[in-house]
């Protein structure tokens, strides 16, 4: 039983840093942070992910709309 200290590779998921939110996301909320969400009107956050908040005062995208 000799144990070598050969550092094993941790394979474990990488955080990727989100490039709408900052948020460091693993695999399960890859499509939170990256799937577009046609949400209606409102032009700036259109086809932007769920995670996105969108600073518009008068956005009514309930999934973008900024919750201070
Ligand atoms: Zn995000
Ligand atoms: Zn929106
Ligand atoms: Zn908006």
């Amino acid at each position: 039983m000799n144990q070598s200290s050969v550092p094993q590779q941790d394979n474990g998921p990488r955080l990727l840093p989100c490039q709408y939110c900052g948020e460091a996301y693993g695999p399960e909320d890859v499509a939170r942070h990256t799937e577009p969400v046609r949400c209606g009107p409102c032009i700036t956050c259109v086809d932007k992910p769920a995670c996105f908040s969108c600073r518009l005062m008068y956005c009514v995208c309930d999934v973008h709309r900024y919750r201070g």
